[in-house]
């Protein structure tokens, strides 16, 4: 049978206190969307508990009431909520505690509901970071969410994405039981090694949309946090040898961060006073860094030849260095003209990218009147994932003209599809992309989810209906 809303509300005030349960319809709405263009879900009623023990008494109760739950970190998530209404929203947000740096270990365990610039200025306190260290929307979302979505971003030309990072989780299964992955399984054991009892079981938890559990804690490594740092920038005529610059530097494993910026983005940018980039077809920047100058100045030198030797000209590292000093503090959810945007990240191997991007144009020629009437703007910029480019193809739109918002989801849709046809691994994928993703993988590997699920979660409570599950 299913709950009323009300006698919901007083369980879950029993388990967390009143004060962090609403019902409230305005509350409600303003859980109802993530930072994508997709229509509202709205719940029955958020909840926002303290604890672990408080998440798992959570679980239990929906559950009991057979109501779905819906994981919110951030709600940063570009990709829409899970498809349906109702249900309970449980905001991890108020779990933001530093639990342990472990330096004898070099870890870091934390709540999962602390953001990563939070979690980047408690670690910088006692001179540590860890080697990836978020997503570009990191002042707001939370290492739960990115856990979830195996989020790329800052650190990761260098040191890969969160799931390089991560030794183990906490988690409550969709049922309510809690477990602890990699060493921390074991009681005696400091929580260190990501493999031990088995396979590896944290892994299963990474990129998995929260389908599988609620991650209440994580512990990720850390690494001195670096005091030197150099910029470089380069231009090239041509994007295969831009491509194949990254890839050689890629090889020597020397960037923290790498940007490939396009036309487009280096006409906007040259406008706003970054110098060299104006009349440019394409850029590449870097950002190394290290301990001391001298190694430093080294690995930029071993760059700077990389580069040149592919045809980068040199230009000064405006652009690099104000993406990366303060990376969260300008993270822009609007477009050049206060547009909403939307895009789609994924991966492709470094090499086959300019191959690639050209089934964008051929959907987008489909498009090209609409977009032209609508005022829709497509601009493209990558980042580099260790041995993947990461391309952020951007669609600009003035969102207050509903039929341009429609356009735009019906452009996005067309632009997966295609790109899932042509190799890319997307790995943020919530409702929208969740679902195309899962329509073009086999049979077979889609059944074997779908048998994890069902073990884990036989009255589907947790994210119901995200990755067709
Ligand atoms: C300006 C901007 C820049 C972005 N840049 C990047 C980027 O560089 N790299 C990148 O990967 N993404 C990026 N994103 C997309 C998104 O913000 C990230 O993927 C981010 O990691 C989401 O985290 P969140 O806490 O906001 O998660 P939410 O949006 O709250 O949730 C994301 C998913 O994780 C689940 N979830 C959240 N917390 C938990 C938990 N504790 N346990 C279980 N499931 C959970 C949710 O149910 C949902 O399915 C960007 C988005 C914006 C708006």
């Amino acid at each position: 049978m299913l709950s009323t809303p009300s006698n919901l509300v007083e369980t879950l005030s029993n388990i967390v206190g009143s004060r962090y349960v609403s019902d409230d319809i305005n509350i409600r709405l303003a859980y109802a969307r993530d930072a994508s263009p997709e229509p509202p879900r709205i719940c029955d009623v958020v909840v926002r508990p303290a604890s672990t023990e408080e998440v798992a008494e959570i679980v239990k109760a929906a559950n009991r009431f057979k109501v779905p739950i819906i994981v919110r970190g951030g709600g940063a998530n570009l990709v829409g909520l899970p498809p349906g209404s109702g249900g309970i929203t449980i905001d991890m947000t108020r779990m933001i505690n530093v639990v342990e740096v472990d330096e004898t270990s070099m870890s870091v365990t934390a709540q999962t509901g602390i953001n990563w610039s939070l979690l980047t200025y408690e670690l910088k306190k006692k001179g540590y970071r860890t080697p990836f260290y978020g997503p570009f929307s990191g002042g707001a979302a939370t290492i739960g969410g990115g856990i979830s979505n195996a989020s790329a971003g800052l650190g990761s030309a260098r040191y890969g994405t969160v799931a390089d990072i991560l030794l183990g989780l906490e988690v409550v299964l969709p049922m309510g039981d809690v477990i602890r992955t990699g060493s921390g399984a074991n009681p005696y054991a400091r929580k260190f090694a990501r493999w031990g009892f088995g396979p590896d079981m944290t892994g299963l938890f990474v990129g998995d949309q929260g389908v599988f559990g609620v991650k209440t804690e994580a512990t990720l490594k850390i690494m001195p946090w670096p005091d030197e740092q150099t910029f470089g920038s380069y231009t090239f005529q041509d994007l295969e040898k831009a491509c194949r610059a990254i890839y050689e530097v890629q090889l020597k494993h020397i960037p923290t961060n790498i940007i490939l910026l396009e036309p487009d983005f280096n006409r906007l940018f040259g406008k706003a006073g970054f110098r060299g980039l104006e009349n440019v077809p394409f850029s590449v920047h870097l950002h190394i860094e290290g301990y001391t100058k001298e190694e430093v100045e080294k690995l930029k030198a071993t760059a700077d030849d990389i580069m040149k030797k592919n045809g980068g000209q040199e230009v000064p590292p405006d652009f690099p260095s104000w993406n990366f000093l303060r990376p969260w503090e300008w993270q822009p959810r609007t477009g050049p003209l206060g547009q909403a945007w939307i895009t789609a990240c994924y991966k492709v191997p470094i090499l086959d990218y300019p191959d690639h991007r050209v089934l964008w144009y051929r959907v987008l020629d489909k498009y090209k009147e609409k977009m032209k009437e609508k005022k829709i703007d497509f601009y493209v910029a990558s980042l580099v994932v260790e041995n993947a480019l990461d391309p952020m193809n951007v669609i600009y739109w003035f969102d207050e003209d509903e039929e341009a918002r429609e356009w735009v989801r019906r452009i996005w849709r067309d632009l997966i599809e295609n790109e899932i046809k042509h190799g890319a691994i997307h790995y943020w994928l919530g409702k929208v992309i969740g679902e195309r993703v899962a329509k073009n993988y086999t049979g077979p590997y889609f059944d074997f989810l779908r048998t994890i699920k069902r073990s884990l979660d036989p009255n589907n409570i947790l994210n119901p209906g995200l990755l067709l599950l």
